[in-house]
């Protein structure tokens, strides 16, 4: 388990738990938003997984641990480090970009995980610009569709500026979430998702793509639209951020 960086505590990442926070090293996808840069790139000093366990089984207070990227699917012993995290009574949040539903399936099939927060990319016409590579659609798709099976399940989609085929840069669109949230509704057969719009918010020499650095961040009425939009088909729909 390659972790770049680890939090000793979030109270909010993990609904109702307290919980340690880490980060594991490399992403398959280069969405020119993301704020995930050092891990990616493998800047940072290793964190060692036994160290983690160590800091939760002793804390005395640490009742779960969120496992973000990065992508976390791309550890190799993933399912590894969740048993021995669930052996020491640690409840499990998993991030993912949705590309490997083969391994959500056998997490799902092993009771392995509590929470499941999965990124939706703004509408399918986009994914390949939000993500930055020719994206694996089906896959993401397939694991849309795994999800909503979690004990507990979230999409979210971060509201940041879009890199478009013309060659212009500008914000997701009230009308893109829409589109979104439209896409989840329809896809699953369901409008009961936890659906989070993020706030974007740049960060100086931290971000993939430095042309994302000079946005702002997502604007209140734009987010107060975006939010709007959603909500017709994802009626729990919320801001974040
Ligand atoms: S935002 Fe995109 S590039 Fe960054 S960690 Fe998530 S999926 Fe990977």
């Amino acid at each position: 388990m390659e972790i770049a960086a680890a939090l000793e505590i979030t109270l909010q990442d993990f609904p109702g738990k307290i919980a340690a926070e880490i980060f594991t090293r490399g992403c398959n996808f280069r969405c020119p938003h993301c704020h995930a840069k050092p891990m990616l790139e493998g800047s940072l000093p290793p964190v060692r997984k036994e160290d983690v366990l160590s800091y939760c089984s002793s804390s005395g207070w640490v009742n779960g641990i969120s496992i973000c990227g990065g992508e976390p699917s791309l550890q190799p012993d993933l399912e590894a480090f969740i048993k021995e995290a669930r052996s020491i009574g640690l409840a499990i949040k998993l991030d993912t970009n949705g590309s490997h539903p083969e391994i959500l399936e056998k997490l799902l099939a092993e009771g392995l995980i509590d929470y499941l927060a999965m990124d939706i990319k703004g509408p399918l016409e986009l994914w390949n610009c939000s993500c930055g590579i020719k994206c694996p659609a089906e896959k993401m798709k397939a694991s849309i569709l795994l999800a909503q099976f979690f004990p507990q399940h979230e999409f979210r989609t971060t509201a940041a500026p879009i890199a478009r085929p013309d060659g212009m840069i500008s914000f997701m669109t009230a009308d893109e979430i829409g589109k979104t949230a439209h896409f989840i509704a329809e896809h699953t057969g369901c409008r009961d998702h936890q659906y989070f719009i993020q706030k974007f918010i740049p960060r100086a020499n931290g971000l993939l793509d430095a042309r994302m650095e000079k946005f702002p961040k997502t604007p209140d009425n734009l987010l107060s639209a975006m939010l709007e939009a959603a909500s017709k088909w994802l009626p729990a729909a919320q801001l974040r951020g």
